[in-house]
């Protein structure tokens, strides 16, 4: 299978070679071309194996470049006991009958971004191999908080590669911005940038399109490429998961064969929902696409009206990694939506760069109203999600599931709609303990790592082995930039 550029569709190349850049030198995402059907057999096939084998024969379809022994190693080690505390890897909790969570946070990190950034490190080192690469590869982040850590877990000392991560100063959590600033690691470095999550990313969408810090970086042995989610090597192992999901509740007999599921998803960049997409595209019985936002309401309004507005004030939240203005994946489901059509592609994304405005066609508006749902709830709504849920259910969320457990509500209530529901959890409550202990009616007692024996004690529940083990973790980064200065410290990493 190849792959092509949403702004670009003559450009084409096999999976390793878009792994391997990231972004297309055009901007735009690269994307399959053409999405890889699947049927009721294999589906069946899928029911009663590990996730890992799951992961194995689903990525098969698009990485036609990789083999399967290849690709069935590299889910044995992403996914095996070392990293992830739960050998369902991705396991379904049944809620009540028709409603059911995803949980997709027992790996390293305790966020969702380790179900493919354990992945990732691996595809690339395999491409690097594939495509006779002689040079370095420096992967560049912008974080909102969990993509940076799951990213440097992912590559520290993966050799030929080196990871250089950008987290907005005040717009991570305590607990995040501890897990990142104590990563182990030869190859790694982190800096917090004076801004928010989006001028981190526009800075380093910028370094990336500037041919002077490539040229000055390949004479040095470098080059650039990327672990966000416009890599298609972050978002293919997510489609894993919707299908895997499918098959437990299958499996578990809470669905027949054939029925169909809405899916619920805490959306920022939307890299997750977009996964959710594609499985629903490769023929995975899915009804409603529900898409939660948090009051970065900028897709809400995007899904009610067609037309996609960044200018808005930007919010912090107590969902951080919510916090987004520009959803840089939507390029991916309107290429699709608009029947692969670049030019008209290009045409929204230049707006969107000119006035940081843009409207849909009409073809488009209609097929985003059927597939898909958009909601978005408040910082209230979200802590009375979590309390709701501990108190009637016993279960307890992190703050950027309960806006998707809030938004399943209000979804619900607005259509009538009984459709069994999975909405997925994104994070481990114990990386935002503060949140989640005002929440259930706590008053926190200090700050960070330190409160996660005060909500383990008052929950009963277990901390995260290696969160516990971030308390009295030397930290070993202090940089700040300003967002100007994130050039030089790309220049000074890779010198
Ligand atoms: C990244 C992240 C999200 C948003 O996912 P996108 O793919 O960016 O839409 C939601 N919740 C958590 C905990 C995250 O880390």
């Amino acid at each position: 299978m190849k792959y092509y550029s949403t702004r670009d569709a003559a450009v084409r190349m096999d999976a390793a070679e878009a792994i391997k850049m990231g972004l297309s030198r055009d901007g735009g995402l690269l994307t399959p071309c053409g999405i890889p059907q699947i049927d009721r057999a294999f589906l069946e096939s899928l029911v009663n194996v590990r996730y890992q084998e799951r992961a194995a024969k689903v990525m098969g379809l698009y990485l036609t470049d990789y083999t399967y022994e290849e690709l069935s190693g590299f889910a044995e080690n992403a996914y095996g006991p070392e990293k992830f505390d739960c050998d369902a890897v991705a396991p379904v909790r049944t809620v009540d009958e028709t409603t059911h969570c995803l949980e997709l946070w027992h790996g390293p990190t305790s966020a969702f971004k380790d179900m493919a950034l354990q992945m990732l490190p691996q595809l690339l080192s395999a491409a690097l191999r594939k495509t006779g690469e002689s040079k370095t590869v420096c992967i560049l982040v912008a974080t909102s908080g969990d993509t940076g850590k799951a990213a440097m877990e992912g590559f520290a000392d993966v050799p030929q590669t080196k990871i250089l991560v950008f987290y907005p100063k005040d717009g991570v959590s305590k607990v995040q911005e501890t897990q990142m600033v104590t990563q182990d690691g030869a190859n790694v470095g982190v800096c917090a940038v004076e801004g928010n999550f989006d001028d981190a990313q526009a800075g380093v969408k910028r370094i990336f399109s500037d041919e002077a810090i490539r040229a000055t970086l390949a004479d040095r042995g470098y080059f650039l490429s990327s672990a966000n989610s416009i890599n298609w090597g972050r978002i293919l192992p997510q489609v894993v998961y919707y299908i895997s999901a499918y098959c437990d509740l299958v499996r578990d007999g809470k669905l027949s064969m054939g029925d169909k599921v809405n899916f619920c998803v805490p959306t920022g960049n939307f890299g997750d929902i977009l996964a959710a997409y594609y499985a629903k595209r490769m023929g995975l019985p899915v009804g409603k696409l529900i898409c939660a936002s948090n009051c970065n309401d900028v897709l809400t309004d995007f899904l009610r009206t067609g037309v996609y507005d960044k200018n808005r004030p930007f919010h912090t939240t107590m969902s951080p990694s919510m916090d987004i203005l520009v959803s840089s994946n939507l390029e991916r489901l309107l290429f699709d939506l608009s029947g692969e059509n670049d030019a008209e592609v290009k045409g929204y994304m230049d707006a969107l760069a000119k006035t940081g405005k843009y409207e849909v066609s009409d073809a488009i508006k209609a097929a985003l109203a059927d597939q898909f749902w958009g909601g978005f709830c408040g910082e209230a709504g979200t802590s009375a999600a979590i309390a709701k849920y501990y108190k009637e259910n016993g279960y307890l969320i992190d703050t950027h599931t309960a806006v998707a457990a809030s938004v399943m509500e209000q979804y619900r209530k607005a259509t009538g709609d009984k459709t069994v529901t999975v909405f997925v959890s994104t994070a481990s409550p114990y990386k935002f303990c503060d949140h989640v202990l005002r929440a259930i009616g706590e008053t926190p007692a200090g700050d960070g790592v330190e409160l996660l024996d005060q909500l383990h004690e008052t929950t009963g529940t277990a901390i995260p082995r290696r969160l516990a083990a971030l308390k009295g973790k030397a930290r070993r980064f202090d940089l700040t930039c300003e967002k100007p200065g994130m050039d030089s410290v790309v220049l000074e990493f890779l010198k």
